[in-house]
């Protein structure tokens, strides 16, 4: 069918899938997108077509003609969010709705067909249900969720491709840095390198932005850093995001602040969960620029007390210090601040059912 909300799902479960007691040992200690679930989710498109041909089948190699257009004009775009098991035994989703209709903002941005919400919805329902055993059930640990689309057709040439390939692979994860949970990280503001420019495609989820920030990243690392911040690539002198993460500044006033969107930051959902339970609380975000200069001067008074950054993979994490090419500060006395403990801890207890979600933001799978 073509056009429609509506597909059906044709299942074809694993012949062989990983033993259980191979599976125990896979996700004792998962780490961060190492380990995968038995299945995949497939849909292809047509243009003239639309979509058809949705599965649930064994996750295994796609064959690709080596003039796919994917490999030479890099026409892919992703998605993640966690599946999580909650305090009452059920398989629950954090806004997927949210993530369905920034794939298709981040579609539109790369002139790639847009997915039904309902059928990007199914398709996750779909493969956390035949994994349901790769759900991890301890508490820092959920089952990773990545849709993707590529361009598919076989041809040479720079326009959009009339073929496309949608699929969701699963990852049961742990926490994503390395030294685990809500140990602050430090961050390396790069004077080289910038994420995305006005008009640019910084604001779609869009494989290319992180092909270009892993030299970035790089540098960070070679100056003893966890992660990269990026800054605007017009001035270069406001806080854009991290390399895969939104940031947030917490004032000795209580009033957070994050760089606001305009086409070069990516619309995080933790981002914007955040800024809603925030004012929910009666607390004020600003979303406005913040500029290097400023970070590193109220850093210093004191005025600012918290720096965190958010995002689906890591939730929140606190940045402790902050490196640049002249020099590094720290933020407060470098440990995680009361502020951004009290959100991770209010946003992790929604997404795990223990909290009321007035918001509706919960999807329950089952
Ligand atoms: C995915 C992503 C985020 C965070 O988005 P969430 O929806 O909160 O997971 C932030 N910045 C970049 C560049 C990203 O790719």
């Amino acid at each position: 069918m073509s056009g429609g909300d509506k597909l059906d799902f044709e299942v074809r479960p694993n012949p062989q899938p990983v033993a259980a007691a191979e599976r125990a040992a896979l996700m004792a200690n998962p780490g961060f997108g190492r380990v995968f679930t038995d299945h995949m989710v497939t849909i292809r498109y047509a243009e003239g077509k639309g979509w058809y041909d949705a599965r649930v089948e064994a996750r295994a190699p796609i064959p690709m003609d080596p003039a796919s257009a994917v490999l030479h004009y890099a026409q892919e775009i992703f998605e993640g969010l966690k599946a999580y098991s909650a305090a009452d035994g059920s398989v629950t989703m954090f806004r997927p709705d949210a993530n369905a209709a920034r794939f298709n903002e981040s579609a539109r941005r790369m002139a790639m067909p847009e997915l039904p919400e309902a059928v990007f919805i199914d398709s996750l329902r779909h493969l956390v249900e035949i994994d349901r055993a790769w759900l991890p059930t301890s508490e820092e640990a959920s089952l990773y969720l990545r849709p993707f689309m590529f361009a598919s057709e076989v041809f040479l040439g720079v326009r959009p491709s009339n073929e496309y390939l949608y699929a969701v692979i699963g990852s049961p994860v742990g926490s994503y840095f390395a030294r685990g949970g809500v140990q602050p990280v430090d961050v390396w503001v790069s004077p080289t390198y910038t994420r995305a420019a006005p008009g640019g495609t910084g604001e779609a989820k869009f494989g290319g932005n992180y092909a270009s920030s892993l030299v970035a990243q790089a540098e960070a690392i070679e100056h003893g850093c966890d992660q990269v911040v990026f800054l605007d690539a017009v001035q270069r002198r406001y806080v854009d995001e991290l390399g895969g993460m939104n940031i947030f500044f917490v004032y000795d006033d209580g009033t957070l602040v994050t760089p606001p969107l305009g086409g070069t930051i990516l619309r995080g959902i933790t981002r914007e969960s955040l800024i809603t339970l925030v004012r929910q609380s009666g607390g004020t975000v600003l979303e406005q620029p913040v500029a290097f200069d400023d970070w590193r001067a109220d850093a210093a008074s004191g005025r600012l007390r918290e720096v965190f950054a958010c995002g689906t993979a890591a939730v929140i994490t606190p940045i402790g210090q902050v490196r640049y090419p002249d020099g590094e500060f720290t933020i407060a006395d470098g440990n995680p601040g009361e502020v951004t403990t009290r959100l991770r801890q209010t946003l992790v207890d929604i997404q795990r059912g223990r909290v009321e979600d007035t918001n509706g933001w919960i999807h329950r799978i089952g």
